[in-house]
């Protein structure tokens, strides 16, 4: 690569490049942080400043960056094969033992993975896997989705008409047609004084209260993430999901899991449904399949959908990077990785807890209304007034955006959504790691709590 400096990458970043979910009118050229290189969890810019990465990039680098075990296989595996596609009667070998490996992990019932190379695009297949099924079945009426208000399932057509944000709903002609989206579990914004456990109960039978409003003979599916991720770090009230279970056992509908985030160990489980003792027919992943060091994802269907699929004649569907080798053997690295290191045990029964416990005592510190954490992914709501916790700050997401700032100018990475702060560090992170971090969100609090005095949006 050749070496520019800060200010012309910035300027020819400006000059040529789109970003994802970004207000470009807003985004001045110098504010254009360059990452120049990472490891473990630490980050570099170009500057030369040292970031603690506690978004494990985008939610997905479970084993920290820049493992050179990763980069090794992927060489040796492009030199060999660098690229074969799977449509045509024909397979390869990083690709067959991915998907065995990927069968041992997941649910007993689910034994069999589609493969593509993003979240967005295993919802878009997921969609499309339940619809045939029901036609399969002879139940072609069996279409509607339903979704989640604030839930995020990508930002394709489909997926995003799966999901519940607003924003993305505005642009013309979303949601498509066929998808509905019911109350999501989010106590702290939406009890209303309720208590957690009838408030996880009550929103659990909008499900219920939605499948009759359809019919159940209209309704295909159920899709929804463990924990909503990018909707703010949801945990629900530890009653919701056994009552959803409750609810989808009495009806003939499908489930579809979006593990892109909980999957992989960041919930203590290797799937957020196996941490919350749901059985979906259905698990969409993607992000720490791979630790995102190279683009691949998947959908792991049950014995009985693939059962009716696979007798349904061909499937008119597939990506021609379905199964990438190189990606694949990306994947299959990063999974034993994760099993010599047994980081998934390490986050239920050792760093997670350790993380949590400090992360909640955050609670005391005055800008806090809540905070909550489970395994290793965390939300801080930030309050204007402690002793009301009904009290929202007048701007909504203006004080997440400062904190957020200040903490990227202090050296950890967080991630803002509302007036909340977001954290999924990379599940490698030491006790020593923790500490640092937990140091650098207090000086953020401290800091950011006299800059909103200043700026008079505290009393
Ligand atoms: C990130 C994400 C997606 C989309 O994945 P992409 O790889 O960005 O397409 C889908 N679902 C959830 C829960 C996600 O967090």
């Amino acid at each position: 690569m050749k070496h520019h400096s800060t200010r012309d990458l910035q300027s020819l970043d400006e000059a040529h490049h789109l970003h994802p979910f970004t207000d470009h009118a807003s985004l001045l050229p110098d504010q254009r942080r360059v990452i120049t290189r990472g490891e473990g969890v630490w980050l570099w810019d170009s500057d030369g400043n040292r970031l603690l990465d506690g978004m494990a990039g985008l939610w997905c680098a479970q084993i920290g960056h820049g493992r050179r075990e990763i980069a090794d296989t992927v060489h040796a595996q492009m030199t060999e094969l660098s690229y074969y596609n799977t449509f045509f009667k024909t397979t390869h070998e990083p690709v067959v033992h991915l998907s065995a490996m990927l069968a041992e992990l997941m649910p007993s019932n689910i034994n069999k993975v589609f493969f593509g190379t993003s979240g967005s695009d295993s919802n878009d297949t997921a969609l499309r896997v339940v619809r045939t099924y029901w036609d399969l079945k002879g139940r072609p009426e069996k279409k509607t989705i339903i979704s989640r208000q604030n839930a995020y399932h990508g930002s394709t057509v489909a997926a995003a008409s799966l999901g519940g944000m607003e924003k993305m709903h505005a642009q013309s002609g979303m949601p498509i047609p066929g998808i509905t989206h019911i109350a999501q579990p989010y106590w702290f914004g939406e009890a209303d004084g309720m208590d957690p456990s009838e408030f996880g109960i009550q929103t659990a039978r909008e499900l219920e209260r939605e499948i009759d409003r359809l019919g159940e003979d209209k309704v295909a599916a159920f899709i929804a993430e463990p924990i909503q991720g990018a909707g703010g770090v949801i945990i629900p009230p530890e009653t919701y999901w056994p009552e959803i279970r409750r609810i989808l056992s009495e009806r003939e509908i499908l489930f579809i899991s979006d593990e892109v985030i909980c999957g992989f160990g960041r919930t203590g489980s290797w799937f957020g449904c196996q941490t919350y003792g749901t059985e979906p027919d259905l698990i969409t992943m993607a992000k720490g399949m791979s630790s995102g060091y190279l683009p691949i994802a998947g959908v792991g269907i049950s014995d009985d959908v693939c059962e009716v699929l696979n007798a349904g004649g061909e499937f008119f569907h597939g990506y021609t990077y379905s199964g990438h080798p190189a990606c694949c053997a990306a994947a299959i690295a990063n999974l034993q990785i994760m099993r010599r290191e047994k980081l998934v045990e390490r986050v239920a029964t050792d760093i997670g807890p350790y993380l949590k416990e400090r992360w909640l005592a955050l609670q005391s510190h005055p800008l806090i209304g809540e905070a909550r954490m489970k395994g290793l992914l965390g939300a801080l709501e930030l309050v204007p007034d402690k002793t009301d916790l009904t009290k929202r700050f007048d701007e909504p997401g203006k004080v997440g955006e400062i904190l957020r700032d200040i903490s990227f100018k202090n050296g950890l990475v967080m991630r803002a959504v509302r007036d909340s702060l977001i954290l999924a560090p990379p599940l490698t992170i030491t006790h020593g790691e923790v500490d640092q971090l937990i140091d650098l969100v207090t000086a953020t609090l401290e800091e950011g709590e006299a800059v909103l005095r200043k700026e008079k949006i505290l009393a």
